[in-house]
């Protein structure tokens, strides 16, 4: 890294520390050729391993473009999305891996897009798992209702309120 001062090449580490709960280490830098000093940041990159075997960097706005194609036409808002890939992105990373294939990408983008909208997730997840036939939509849909009615739906908590 250079400095960005007098573009000399060579620096010392005084100072580092984790940051973003350690997905990125903040290093303080001090040119050795003109004693100025820097900050840089080193960040944990997550990479994804497409199909073809080539590797891409985690990129938060690709979930976001899939997932938007999905919801066309569908009642979901911006933020929403950004939300969703966020929580793509936490989920990710909290397995530890620093490679995935691109295929638990799409996995754990299923999860909480069921929760935002049950239509884009039939879209998504048909091109994802490559459904081939209607039964294939019909399962999906079996699956869908089976985990709805397996929801507490609306039950009022008893307060146990005043007595007299
Ligand atoms: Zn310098």
């Amino acid at each position: 890294m250079r400095c960005p001062y007098c573009r000399g090449d060579d620096s010392r580490v005084v100072d580092s520390r984790e940051v973003e709960e350690g997905q990125a280490i903040r290093r303080r830098r001090s040119c050795s050729a003109c004693g100025r000093r820097f900050t840089t940041i080193e960040e944990l990159v997550l990479s994804v391993v497409k199909r073809s075997g080539v590797t891409e960097p985690f990129s938060r706005e690709k979930v976001v473009r899939g997932v938007r194609r999905a919801c066309q036409g569908r009642p979901v808002q911006e933020d929403a999305l950004q939300q969703l890939a966020h929580k793509v992105e936490e989920a990710i990373r909290s397995s530890g891996m620093a490679e995935l294939p691109s295929h638990e990408v799409g996995l754990a983008i299923l999860g909480p897009l069921r929760e935002l909208d049950e239509v884009a997730y039939l879209r998504f997840a048909s091109v994802y798992r490559a459904y081939s036939s209607v039964e294939d939509f019909e399962k999906e849909i079996a699956d869908l209702r089976a985990a709805r009615e397996a929801e507490p739906v609306g039950e009022v908590a008893d307060t146990g309120s005043s007595g007299e």
